[in-house]
């Protein structure tokens, strides 16, 4: 193990690490109800065999082809299709052989009222967006009044479009409400994650986050013989500042270095706080001289920062130790030669770089 100490030139902060991007969960309800669905019809159909046998047989090709016609809605082959789209696909066809079923029989469009007001609240529960609900139910609704005006008498016809225009708006308050409880629990979710992955005090990832990603990047970056360089920040005499200016200023400082990190640091680099005043940056695609700048940049714009604090500025340094990945055995072996070089820059005199280079990389000696 050899080493290299230096104080670099300052660098212009690069741009600061955003948020993580947050999307929605994908709907995958459809695989589940689509089938649910189309079983329903069947039934019914089986039912209407039984109970009107005379005249359901007419029909029952009809149903069977909108149910298959809705099919591919399920799980579009390739997931080319949009979820509305299969939506629109899996209701208008399964809710037409609903209403098919009840054309075909004497009675059927009033007997059957029931089952259609059940489907179509059915929909208001499996959609959460009131807008998307609407477009989903209208064409069987469409449907189920234009073929009641063809054979039900004009009131009878009235208090079916009234009963299943009164269906449709429940259908779009539950799918509100639904959609508000689901968003609330998504939000939660997204809220404890976040608790999870990244540190209260100073917005820096978490050891264990910053553990996950690390290990995926070291064994990406050893697959593909990619470099890959780890910093390691410890702020000097950190208790002294405590005890000094208090506590709180303290945490001002350990704030103030993550947000000089972030400044210094390329979009596709990352920090987390590994211990009180330790904190870790992984840098992907970057050799030993790029890391050793990026070092270097960071600890002399921590050198240079004034904190304002209520006793008065606080000036504070950092001792780095970078480590890049050459024959390394995975993501420990690296802390491990960072931290390393960490405490050789302690042992150095502080407010310095230290490069643990290892002896099996000719990239790094
Ligand atoms: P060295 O230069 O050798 O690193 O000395 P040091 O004083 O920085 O190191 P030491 O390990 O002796 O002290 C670390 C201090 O960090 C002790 C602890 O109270 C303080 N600390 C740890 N976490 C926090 C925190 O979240 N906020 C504050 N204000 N202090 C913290
Ligand atoms: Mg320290
Ligand atoms: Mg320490």
């Amino acid at each position: 193990m050899h080493m290299r100490e230096g104080r670099g030139e300052r660098f212009a902060g690069a741009p600061a690490l955003g948020a993580e991007p947050v999307t929605a969960p994908p709907d995958e309800r459809l695989p589940v109800l689509g089938p649910a669905f189309s079983a329903c019809v069947l039934i019914l159909g089986i039912w209407d065999l039984v109970a009107n046998g005379s005249q359901t047989p007419s029909s029952l090709l009809l149903r069977l082809a909108l149910v298959l016609l809705g099919i591919p809605g399920y799980a579009w082959p390739g997931g080319a299709a949009s979820t509305l789209g299969r939506w629109l696909l899996v209701f208008t066809t399964h809710s037409l052989a609903l209403v098919v079923n009840a054309v075909s029989l004497a009675h059927g469009l009033t007997e059957a009222m029931p089952v259609l007001v059940i489907s179509v609240l059915v929909a208001g529960l499996a959609e959460s967006r009131p807008r998307r609900c609407i477009a989903i139910l209208l064409p069987s609704a469409l449907f189920h009044a234009i073929a009641g005006a063809l054979v039900l008498p004009q009131l009878v016809w009235l208090a079916s479009v009234a009963a299943s225009a009164v269906a449709v708006a429940m259908a779009m308050l539950i799918a509100a409400a639904n959609g508000s409880i689901r968003e609330a629990a998504w939000r939660h979710e997204q809220q404890l994650l976040h608790a999870c992955r990244y540190d209260s005090l100073s917005g820096a990832m978490s050891r264990a986050y910053l553990t996950e990603l690390a290990r995926r990047d070291v064994s990406l970056a050893r697959r593909h013989a990619r470099p890959l360089a780890v910093a390691m920040i410890d702020i000097d005499h950190f208790k002294r500042v405590n005890d000094t200016h208090g506590h709180a200023t303290g945490d001002a400082v350990i704030r103030s270095l993550v947000d000089t990190c972030r400044a210094s640091l390329r979009q596709d680099d990352y920090v987390g706080r590994i211990g009180g005043e330790e904190f870790v940056c992984i840098l992907p695609e970057t050799g030993v001289d790029e890391a050793f700048a990026c070092a270097e940049r960071i600890r002399t714009n921590v050198e240079a920062s004034l904190l304002a604090a209520a006793g008065g500025p606080v000036r504070f340094t950092v001792s780095i130790g970078v480590a890049v990945l050459c024959g390394h055995d995975g993501w420990d072996a690296l802390l491990r030669d960072a931290d390393e070089a960490m405490y050789r820059a302690k042992a150095g005199g502080r407010n310095r770089t230290t490069v643990a280079s290892d002896a099996r990389c000719d990239a790094c000696a």
